[in-house]
């Protein structure tokens, strides 16, 4: 591979660049300008029961414990000084806490948001536990994003994975969320049981379209102390292979990507000692996915060409996500009959045959 060491364009040829275009991954504000999270894990509470995949003591490394304990350790870490934080409360459906827990846990919020060391304030829960009301109420008090578990809008799926409602309940709660003014987060599951690819590509199609503010992908793994745990040693579930769990990412991303939603996260945050059983898992899965993603949007760029191109230039910074992990996509792009070489520029392009390199 060689590199251009300038823009083609700035050295007097700028007629050969066919289509230039920047990463389409929708930006958002740095990490060092957004306040960091705080999470309040809640492992289990509210839940209605366990959820076949779940096992949130292992994924917060968390133990269920009582409520007002929590509070407590909330109250405490929020008087301590420090600066402004997002507040966010994970690991069970907030939602449908018992009465009067989630008023008294952003009661607590509202006052430190009202002093400025909370910022902002979150929650997960499932589409299924988000009346118009309770999300009213909630607002009200202080929260601003809620995010679903929806891991899917297929009735097949959610039905194997015995999730309790159907794909349109799923839509339904995601509706009301942003009926209720609020920012709405989508959580999708590729992989679950009963899932197959293409209903995952409709989910990311369907999460898309509802213009959340960000979405987040976890490949269905087989953790020990679930239901599906059980199934898997049964033989009655097999995961996703890793290759298939990749194109299907890739092509989520892709989908997302367009719509201007950003992926928060893909894949599960690894606590270590996770016990992972079976699954798509691979250390720079996130990356995997995002590289293939952006194969797929040079593919579509240069279907749009009248003339083919040549060439892809791409910003030097992004050499690890144009080729891949370990240049797998090298080959790929060779495919598409496209020198890959790396410039100074700040986007990428795709240049004819006649671009002056250097
Ligand atoms: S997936 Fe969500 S609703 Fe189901 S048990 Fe886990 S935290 Fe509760």
């Amino acid at each position: 591979m060689r590199s251009c060491l300038k823009a083609p364009d700035q050295e007097g040829g700028g007629g050969c660049i066919l289509a230039r275009f920047p990463h389409p991954e929708p930006q958002r504000p740095p990490k060092k300008a957004r306040p960091p999270v705080l999470p309040v894990f809640l492992p289990f509470a509210g839940c209605p029961g366990r959820c076949v995949f779940c096992n949130q003591t292992a994924q917060t490394g968390q133990a269920p414990r009582p409520l007002d304990a929590a509070l407590r350790d909330l109250e405490e870490a929020l008087s301590r000084p420090g600066p402004p934080v997002e507040l966010a409360f994970y690991g069970g459906t907030f939602t449908a806490l018992p009465e009067p827990w989630p008023r008294r846990f952003l009661e607590c919020a509202g006052r430190h948001l009202a002093t400025g060391r909370v910022a902002r304030v979150r929650c997960s829960t499932r589409p299924d536990a988000v009346g118009a009301v309770t999300l009213a109420q909630l607002r009200d008090l202080g929260l601003s994003l809620v995010e679903l578990g929806v891991q899917s809008f297929d009735d097949a799926a959610l039905a194997a994975s015995r999730r309790g409602y159907d794909g349109a309940a799923a839509l339904r709660g995601c509706e009301a969320v942003l009926a209720a003014g609020l920012a709405l987060g989508v959580q999708l599951m590729p992989g679950m049981p009963g899932q197959r690819p293409e209903a995952f590509a409709a989910d990311a199609a369907r999460a898309a379209a509802l213009a959340p503010e960000l979405c987040r992908l976890y490949p269905c793994l087989v953790l020990e102390g679930t239901e599906l745990a059980a199934l898997w040693r049964a033989g009655a579930y097999a995961p996703w292979p890793l290759d298939r769990t990749v194109d299907a990412l890739a092509g989520a991303l892709a989908v997302l990507w367009r719509a201007g939603v950003p992926a928060a996260r893909v894949g599960l945050a690894e606590e270590p000692g996770l016990p992972v059983l079976a699954g798509p898992r691979h250390p720079a899965l996130g990356q995997l996915a995002r590289s293939k993603a952006l194969l797929l949007h040079v593919r579509e760029r240069l279907a749009g060409l009248c003339v083919p191109a040549r060439t892809l230039c791409a910003p030097r910074r992004l050499q690890g996500e144009v080729l891949g992990h370990k240049n797998a996509l090298a080959a790929e792009y060779a495919a598409l009959g496209l020198d890959v070489r790396l410039w100074d520029a700040a986007e990428l392009a795709l240049l004819g045959p006649d671009a002056p390199l250097a």
